[in-house]
C-alpha cells in the first residue's frame, strides 16, 4: 500500500496541468476504476476531480461510521488512481481552501484547471446531480453524465417496465431480470422449478439461540483509515455513534475478501435465518456487503456470480442462494428504478399525513423497549443493522407512531454505512413508511409486538408485554398497531390485503378503543418508551 500523502491535494495536484481537456468528477460512492466516466480517459489531457466536503456529512447528521466509511474509501481510491497514473485534484476536508460544498469546490477548481468539459457517471443522489449541473452551467461548461454500468439495468429500462402499471411490484420485475440476465435459469425456466423459495427460508433460531455464528469479516484499519478515524473523532465528536469497532472494507481488494468470506461462511444459512433476531448479535448470516456495493468497490454481477457458483458447486442450498440473489438482482435494482423515475417529488411524499416527531432516543438508543434499544445501540456502534431490524423494528415503530417520513428518512440516511439516497429513500419512504401510498409496497408492513416475539427473544427481557394492547405494561408496538388500524381504518379497508386486519378493529368495544387511544397518546407525548 502506498503511503498516504499528508495532504492529498497538495501531493497529488503536482501531476496536474491546467487547460485540461476533461475533468472527470468522481463522487464518494463512485469508487470504480472501470466506471463509464473513465471511458476514453487520457492521462496526458484529462484529470480526475474528487472532494471531501462538509455538506455531505452535515445535510443530515451523518454518523461517525458512515462518515469514516466514505472518507476512508475515497482516500484509498485516490491512492488507487495515483497508482494507475491518473492525475487527480483531491481536496481533503481539512484543507484550508476547502469550500464546504461540492458545487462551490467544483467551481473553484474549474477556475484553476480550466477544463473544456466535465464528465461524470450518473450519481446516486438527485440533489447532487442538480448541484453539479448548476456548477457546470455557471462555468459555461458541457457536462456529460454517463450511464452507470454498475447496475444490471438502466433507469430507461426500468421506466419501460413501469410504464402503464398502476403499482410496481418487485416480484414481476425480478422475474424479468432473471430471464434477461440468465441468472439461476435452466432451459428458460427458473432453477428448481420455482422463482421463490421463501417457504424454505425465514426461520427463527429457537430457544437454544444461534450457536456459533461465524465472526464478522473484520478489516483492521490501516494508517489511511486510522487517520480518518482520528480526524472524525476529533472534529465530528457530536455526530452519532462510535468508531471503536470500525472494520469495514474500504478498498476493492478488501471488499473482494469480504465477499469470499460471506460466500464460504454465511451464504449457506443466509436464507434460513434471514429474518431472525438475536440480542447482541448484529451480524448473523447476512452479507454485510451493501456499503462495498453502494460505493462501487464491488460489482453486483460478481456478487451474484459468486453466489450462483456456490450453488452449482454444492456449497450452498438453492433456497439461500435464490433468496440472496433476489436482494441484489431484484430489490436493489428495483429501488433504484423507483428512485430515479419518481424523484424529485418522491422525497416529499407523506400519503398517511404522518406528522409526529421521531423520538429523540432514535439518535441515542436510550429507550426501555428491548428490541429497539438493541437495534439502535448496534446501529450506533457499527453503522449497521440487517434488513428485518430496519424494516420491522425501527421502521415499524416509526410507521405505527406516525413519525413524519422525512424525519425518518433523515435518520436512515445519517445512520448506516451503506446509506446513499437512491437506495435508502425508497426503502424508507416506500417500503417501510408507506408514504408513497402503495406505489412500492402492496400494503403497509404493520404488526404487533407479537411479530417481534416470534422472530427473536427480545420480549423475554423487556418490561413490556407484546400480548397486551393497553395498560401500563402493554407493548408500545401492540398499542400503536391497533391505534394505526383505527386511525387509517377507512383507507386500509379499501386494500384487499389489509381487509382482514382492519375487520378486527370492529371487534373492539368502545372502551377498549379508548384505552388504546389513551395509551397511544401517552406514547406520543413521550411518557412511554424513553429511558432504559
Ligand atoms: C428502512 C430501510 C432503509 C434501508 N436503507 C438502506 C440503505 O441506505 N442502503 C442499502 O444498501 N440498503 C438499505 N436498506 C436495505 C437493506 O436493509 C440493506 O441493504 C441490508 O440490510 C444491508 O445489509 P447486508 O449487506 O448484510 O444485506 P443482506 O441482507 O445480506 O443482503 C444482500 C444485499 O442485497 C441488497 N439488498 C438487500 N435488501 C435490499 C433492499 N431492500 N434494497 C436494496 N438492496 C437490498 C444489498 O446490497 C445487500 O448487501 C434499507 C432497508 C430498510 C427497510
Ligand atoms: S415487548 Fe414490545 S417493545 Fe419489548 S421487545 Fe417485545 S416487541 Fe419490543
Amino acid at each position: 500500500m502506498a503511503e498516504l500523502p499528508t495532504n492529498l491535494r497538495t501531493e497529488l495536484r503536482t501531476d496536474l496541468r491546467t487547460d485540461l481537456r476533461t475533468l472527470v468528477i468522481v463522487l464518494g460512492d463512485q469508487l470504480d476504476l472501470d466506471a463509464a466516466a473513465f471511458d476514453g480517459f487520457d492521462s496526458a489531457q484529462d484529470s480526475v476531480w474528487m472532494a471531501e466536503v462538509l455538506e455531505e456529512s452535515t445535510h443530515v447528521l451523518s454518523s461517525k461510521q458512515r462518515t469514516v466509511m466514505f472518507l476512508a474509501a475515497m482516500r484509498h481510491f485516490a491512492l488507487a488512481l495515483h497508482g494507475a497514473g491518473r492525475p487527480l485534484r483531491y481536496t481533503q476536508l481539512n484543507a484550508p481552501e476547502n469550500r464546504g460544498t461540492l458545487a462551490a469546490q467544483l467551481q473553484d477548481d474549474i477556475g484553476a484547471l480550466r477544463p473544456q468539459q466535465l464528465v461524470m457517471t450518473s450519481p446516486g443522489d438527485w440533489r447532487v446531480l442538480q448541484s453539479i449541473k448548476a456548477a457546470a452551467a455557471a462555468a459555461g461548461l458541457p457536462l456529460d453524465v454517463r450511464e452507470d454500468r454498475h447496475f444490471y439495468g438502466s433507469v430507461r429500462e426500468f421506466a419501460a417496465h413501469a410504464k402503464g402499471r398502476k403499482a410496481l411490484r418487485m416480484e414481476y420485475f425480478y422475474r424479468e431480470q432473471r430471464k434477461r440476465h440468465g441468472v439461476l435459469m435452466q432451459d428458460g425456466k427458473p432453477m428448481g422449478g420455482q422463482w421463490n423459495f421463501d417457504a424454505d427460508n425465514r426461520e427463527a433460531f429457537g430457544a437454544q439461540g444461534p450457536g456459533a455464528v461465524p465472526p464478522r469479516h473484520r478489516v483492521t484499519p490501516d494508517a489511511v483509515t486510522q487517520q480518518v478515524i482520528d480526524w472524525v473523532n476529533q472534529h465530528m465528536a457530536n455526530h452519532p455513534g462510535a468508531l471503536d469497532s470500525f472494520a469495514w472494507p474500504v478498498t476493492r481488494t478488501q471488499a473482494l475478501q469480504s465477499l469470499a468470506s460471506f460466500v464460504q461462511q454465511r451464504l449457506p444459512l443466509f436464507g434460513r435465518y434471514q429474518d431472525a433476531l438475536w440480542p447482541g448479535q448484529p451480524w448473523l448470516y447476512h452479507a454485510h456487503l451493501s456499503a462495498a456495493l453502494n460505493l462501487k468497490l464491488l460489482n453486483p454481477r460478481e456478487v451474484v456470480a459468486a453466489a450462483e457458483a456456490a450453488y452449482h458447486a454444492g456449497q450452498a442450498p438453492l433456497a439461500s442462494v435464490e433468496g440472496f440473489i433476489r436482494q441484489i438482482l431484484g430489490w436493489r435494482e428495483y429501488v433504484r428504478g423507483i428512485y430515479w423515475t419518481q424523484m424529485p417529488t418522491y422525497a416529499d411524499r407523506n400519503e398517511l399525513g404522518a406528522q409526529q416527531d421521531l423520538p429523540a432516543w432514535y439518535w441515542t438508543g436510550d429507550t426501555d423497549m428491548a428490541c429497539l434499544r438493541d437495534t439502535i445501540t448496534q446501529t450506533l456502534e457499527h453503522g449497521y443493522a440487517h434488513h428485518i431490524q430496519r424494516l420491522m423494528v425501527t421502521g415499524l415503530y416509526a410507521l405505527l407512531l406516525g413519525a413524519q417520513p422525512q424525519q425518518v428518512h433523515a435518520w436512515y440516511l445519517a445512520m448506516y454505512v451503506d446509506a446513499v439516497e437512491w437506495v435508502e429513500l425508497p426503502n424508507t419512504l416506500g417500503m417501510s413508511q408507506y408514504a408513497d401510498g402503495g406505489l412500492m409496497a402492496s400494503k403497509p408492513y404493520v404488526a404487533t409486538g407479537k411479530y417481534i416475539q416470534r422472530i427473536g427473544p427480545h420480549c423475554k427481557g423487556c418490561r413490556y408485554d407484546p400480548g397486551e394492547r393497553s395498560g401500563d405494561t402493554a407493548c408500545p408496538f401492540t398499542t400503536l398497531y391497533w391505534d394505526f388500524l383505527m386511525r387509517h381504518e377507512t383507507r386500509l379497508a379499501r386494500n384487499p390485503r389489509m381487509a382482514l386486519q382492519v375487520k378486527n378493529v370492529v371487534r373492539l368495544s368502545d372502551a377498549q378503543k379508548v384505552a388504546v387511544q389513551d395509551r397511544a397518546a401517552a406514547i406520543r407525548r413521550g411518557e412511554v418508551g424513553a429511558g432504559a
